[in-house]
């Protein structure tokens, strides 16, 4: 996430959520997030600040956000779904398969070849996603 991360207890505001002490806790702990944090991890956290927050409720919580379109879900190939705080501003990842990081890039010539390739497809580019999974190169001469 690139943008302003506190917005989600305002987004949820105007989409009319109701915010319980427990959701707001939640929406803290996913505007804080720097990373891709799956839910297991967001309830690690969020019951560090409220420890009657049940795993259940950040199940239940995530997928609202999701719903409403406050949140993003990724699959990154690990079996577990990740979030981030949906953005304007558009980002792909790269995950890194030896140490499971995950960087955030955005490449001009990569987002206009796609508008070019939907184009001549016969199509107008409304969203995509880019995800390149990978591993370091190692230094030559190294095994
Ligand atoms: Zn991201």
């Amino acid at each position: 996430m690139i943008e302003d991360r506190t917005s989600i207890e305002q987004r949820c505001q105007d989409k009319g959520l109701r915010m319980t002490d427990q959701r707001r806790t939640i929406a803290r702990v996913l505007a804080q997030a720097t990373d891709h944090p799956d839910v297991e991890e967001l309830h690690r956290r969020a019951s560090a600040v409220d420890d009657r927050i049940s795993l259940a409720t950040v199940y239940r919580t995530v997928k609202l956000l999701e719903d409403e379109g406050i949140l993003e879900r990724h699959d990154f190939r690990d079996g577990r779904s990740r979030y981030e705080q949906a953005s304007e501003e558009h980002h792909d990842h790269l995950i890194d398969l030896h140490s499971g990081e995950i960087i955030e890039f955005r490449d001009e010539e990569i987002e206009r070849l796609q508008v070019l390739i939907a184009r001549r497809l016969g199509y107008k580019l409304v969203d995509h996603r880019l995800e390149l999974f990978a591993v370091p190169i190692k230094p030559e001469g190294k095994n």
